[in-house]
């Protein structure tokens, strides 16, 4: 047989989702793929109750249906003070990760270059290179996350860079962009002429004193950014896999197009039933910000009394602790790996077979401790392997008993 695709060969599955398999078949608690544990609002299961037995059942317009699109414009004008055309400037997607696939099918060129920060959504670098493009890391310090602007604007200098992907607030760091470091980004994307990919999926997840910023908001911005978010995170249902572009007309015109032949549509239903969420007013998101800073200090002051290190996040729903005092060894110290950037395929970031410190750490977790965590070692170009990823986007009972379970960690010290 001939070989398949090389750009499938180099890179793995997603081992966010992989985690969730071995967290299923383990009956771990699943802290590993962030979703929540808890209900979506109540007006908005009402609402998909009382559409079941009128539909929309058939097809939405392949863009997004008209109401939708309309109200998703106006949330966007209230928050971000930004109109985007219905018609012209927005396309509703199957989540934001086909909003990300379209945007960089859309952007990038084989033999493109992407910039990414490091670490990353895993999505990410695999998008990069299933549009035949590579990814160019600029890493984030270790300590306070931030980025050293040299480092950035030689990546972002660099022959055939295309674009910049922009996670803010940032999976899996917690990080949230300051309106100083999003100039500097938006003032080099207009010096050197690139797009700029957002993934703004956790805007309404920010914990005081920190606030978000859009860079589409930016001067220069708006007619470069491709703006990539989804309901799924504000309104409590991933499953519903309903995200969205927000782009200039000229950029939206090809990102429709991608969209159409990759997956024609969301689903109409939802998207029906979703339009009672974009109309929520102000409470509803004060509301959820409330909740989100509840299960963060929960979860964080839980995680410190038992002596664990971790990063304190700033946005989205994500911690990374750090293992390494439980003896699963380590290929190189993250002061090492932090001094530049890569310009490689992520593939060979991977140990060439074998499993990763972090990696077993996570199995063995899931399977002994009985809690499910992501490997850090999946979100950094450099060689990061000690530190996992949890989320706390769980109902209290869920936390509790995860901290609990967490108790038994020290069984894994070697
Ligand atoms: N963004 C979530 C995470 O990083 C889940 C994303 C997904 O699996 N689609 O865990």
């Amino acid at each position: 047989m001939k070989p398949l695709s090389q750009r499938t060969e180099i890179f793995t599955d997603s081992v966010i989702r992989r985690m969730t398999r071995i967290a299923n078949a383990c009956g771990a608690i699943n802290l590993s793929q962030g979703f929540p544990d808890f209900e979506p609002p109540e007006a908005l299961t009402r609402r998909l109750a009382e559409i079941a037995p009128v539909g929309p059942h058939q097809y939405a317009i392949t863009f997004g249906a008209q109401n939708f699109r309309e109200a998703l414009s106006d949330k966007q004008f209230h928050f971000s003070g930004m109109r985007y055309d219905p018609q012209k400037e927005i396309v509703i997607t199957c989540g934001s990760t086909e909003a990300m696939m379209a945007s960089m099918m859309s952007v990038c060129n084989p033999g493109d270059k992407v910039v990414l920060f490091s670490p990353f959504y895993e999505n990410y670098s695999a998008d990069t290179i299933l549009c035949g493009a590579t990814p160019v890391y600029v890493p984030l310090s270790p300590v306070d996350l931030s980025f050293d602007a040299d480092v950035l604007e030689s990546a972002m200098a660099q022959p055939g860079v295309k674009a910049l992907v922009l996670c803010n607030p940032a999976n899996p760091s917690g990080k949230v962009f300051t309106h100083e470091e999003l100039s500097i980004i938006a003032s080099l994307a207009v010096k050197y002429d690139l797009y700029v990919i957002t993934d703004e999926v956790y805007e309404h997840i920010v914990f005081a004193p920190h606030r978000h910023t859009y860079i589409a908001t930016l001067p220069g911005m708006f007619e470069r950014t491709i703006e990539c978010s989804s309901l799924s995170k504000t309104y409590s249902i991933t499953g519903w896999r309903l995200g969205y572009v927000l782009a200039a007309e000229p950029i939206m015109e090809r990102i429709k197009k991608v969209h159409d032949f990759l997956t024609v549509g969301a689903a109409a239903p939802l998207m029906e039933a979703a339009v009672t969420a974009l109309r929520f007013d102000d409470s509803y998101y004060a509301g959820l910000q409330a909740h989100y800073t509840h299960m963060k200090n929960l979860f964080t002051n839980g995680l410190r009394d038992l002596g664990l290190n971790f990063t304190e996040p700033q946005g989205a729903y994500f911690v990374l602790v750090d293992i390494s005092e439980f003896g699963y060894g380590s290929r190189s110290s993250m002061s090492d790996s932090h001094n530049g950037m890569c310009d490689a395929s992520r593939s060979d970031a991977k140990c060439a077979g074998g499993t990763l410190p972090d990696e077993q750490f996570c199995i063995d977790m899931a399977q002994n401790v009985g809690v499910a965590a992501v490997p850090g070692s999946s979100f950094f170009r450099e060689p990061v392997d000690h530190l996992v990823r949890l989320h706390f986007a769980k109902k209290d009972e869920t936390l509790y008993e995860a901290l609990n379970r967490l108790e038994r960690l020290k069984k894994l010290k070697r």
